[in-house]
């Protein structure tokens, strides 16, 4: 197929690159996703650009054209790269790749440009664009790319199981791409994959995770965990979320399926935040239901603790999953175990101490908790989950009324340790914790006023108990 696609090529970089390869003899591509993107008209600032030659030696003469004083070089690797525009210019020679049972990585030789469309993983990622002056702009299609994304399918170039087998890595871009474009995944790709899925064990875990982040990343990531579950490949890195899936029905009474719920909930969470750590905790809110799983024969099932448990596996699996273990975590870790609160202030009676300790607890993650809650709540019954929003509403006001009034959000005790020690001239000790302790407590549970006065004559009277003098 001979497109002229030369209207897309108007960066200044392309014309260089052309101008370069005219001087020199050379002939160079613009390869890959960028043509793909451009040809969906998805922004994209990564341009790989494949010559026959050398792409370091490429890559110095256009930076020399450009005037452009920082390029980097990857002798190893045969690729050099500049930023140019906001955009990451990447130069390597055309390459043939054949690959070890026991490895991703391949034995790279000169090649074609043939068989460096080869060497690609799908149809629409084997996109070349000619930059070469006779040609400039000519679409090179050779798997009949154009009509997969037209079709919005993912293929592969060549034989699927070859494909996933090589490298394993592209199961899961296969399932990404689907999930990041709305795409299916081609009948024969995809039982490939479900044959290849132990391949994954020669995959390093930062790299499945980074697809993973990818997927959850996406606008609808449930699609993309279906075919996880669907072609085992979930099972080999996140067995925790398999467990989430099945029902089990006793005396007639079943519970729901908590991995379609999770599911739900955090297509729910993706329609009102792009965070993708308040997507994690979607992702983990109920994650130890399976193990909390009780059958009774009055009340039926029960999770009982499951928020507690929740939370104590998640620095496991984000330890296993290679996540980051610091504040996020903290913050997902925290969103499970507060997830059930403000649906439990729904029900029944609400304190106003039950109110003051939620939003102590939760602090500055407060919004981010009822964003949570909100996608939480689902059912079939639609009666039911409007039901549940109008409730809702009714604890998001009395969450803002009860701020307004104690302000615990941002709770900052009004006695400190300091004025404790220098009032009864004492050292750090077990008293002035309980002193702090009992001061934040009597706050919270309304016995005095977030106020300094309030908070000294409560503090002289409790120190009184413990036998401190001022
Ligand atoms: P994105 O940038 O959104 O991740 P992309 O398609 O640009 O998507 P990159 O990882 O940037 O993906 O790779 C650029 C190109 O390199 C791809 O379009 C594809 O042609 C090729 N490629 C990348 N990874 C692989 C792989 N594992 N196997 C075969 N080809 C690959
Ligand atoms: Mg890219």
């Amino acid at each position: 197929m001979k497109e002229d696609f030369s209207k897309y090529l108007d960066k200044p970089i392309f014309k260089a690159v052309s101008e370069v390869c005219n001087e020199n003899g050379l002939s160079a591509f613009v390869i890959g996703g960028y043509v793909r993107d451009l040809i969906l008209k998805r922004p994209c600032k990564d341009i790989d650009i494949v010559v026959l030659g050398s792409g370091l030696d490429l890559a110095q003469k256009v930076a020399e054209k450009l005037e452009i004083k920082k390029v980097q070089y990857f002798k190893n690797f045969g690729t050099a790269m500049f930023l140019y525009d906001g955009d990451d210019v990447e130069f390597v020679g055309a390459r043939k790749e054949s690959y070890n049972r026991d490895s991703r990585k391949p034995i790279v030789e000169n090649g074609t440009l043939e068989d460096d469309q080869n060497r690609r993983d799908f149809t629409i990622n084997a996109f070349a664009l000619s930059l070469n002056k006779s040609s400039f702009g000519m679409l090179i299609d050779p798997f009949d790319g154009l009509k997969d994304l037209e079709n919005k399918t993912i293929r592969t170039p060549l034989e699927p199981d070859k494909t996933y087998s090589d490298d394993p890595l592209r199961m899961l871009r296969a399932i990404r791409f689907a999930t990041q474009l709305d795409f299916k995944i081609e009948k024969e790709s995809l039982e490939a994959i479900k044959r290849n899925a132990e391949r994954l064990e020669i995959i390093s875990q930062e790299r499945i995770t980074d697809e993973l982040n990818k997927i959850i990343l996406s606008p609808k990531p449930s699609k993309g965990f279906k075919m996880l579950f669907n072609t085992n490949l979930l099972h080999h890195f996140f067995p925790e979320m398999v467990d989430l899936q099945g029902v089990e029905t006793i005396d007639g009474k079943a519970h729901k399926d908590n991995f379609y719920h999770t599911l739900e909930v955090l297509d729910n969470i993706c329609e009102n935040t792009d965070d993708l750590w308040l997507r994690w905790a979607a992702i983990m809110h109920d994650i130890a239901k399976p193990r909390t799983k009780r059958f009774h024969k009055k009340v039926g099932w029960t999770f009982h603790g499951h928020e507690d448990l929740g939370a104590k596996m998640t620095p496991k699996i984000f330890k296993r999953l290679k996540l980051p273990l610091d504040a996020k975590m903290k913050y997902v870790q925290k969103l499970v175990r507060l997830h059930l609160r403000p649906i439990a202030l729904v029900k029944g009676n609400v304190t106003d101490s039950a109110v003051r300790r939620l939003l102590f607890e939760a602090g500055e993650d407060l919004e981010d908790l009822m964003t949570l809650c909100n996608a939480d709540i689902t059912s079939k019954n639609e009666y039911k989950v409007e039901k549940y929003k109008r409730n809702f509403i009714l604890v998001e006001t009395k969450l803002k009324q009860i701020e307004e009034k104690d302000r615990v959000r941002n709770f900052q005790p009004p006695i400190s340790g300091d004025l404790i020690m220098k009032t009864f001239k004492i050292k750090p000790c077990y008293e002035v914790g309980v002193l702090k302790t009992s001061i934040k407590e009597a706050i919270l549970e309304g016995e005095i006023e977030n106020d300094y006065d309030q908070a000294y004559d409560f503090m002289l009277k409790k120190a009184k108990e413990l036998g401190l003098k001022v």
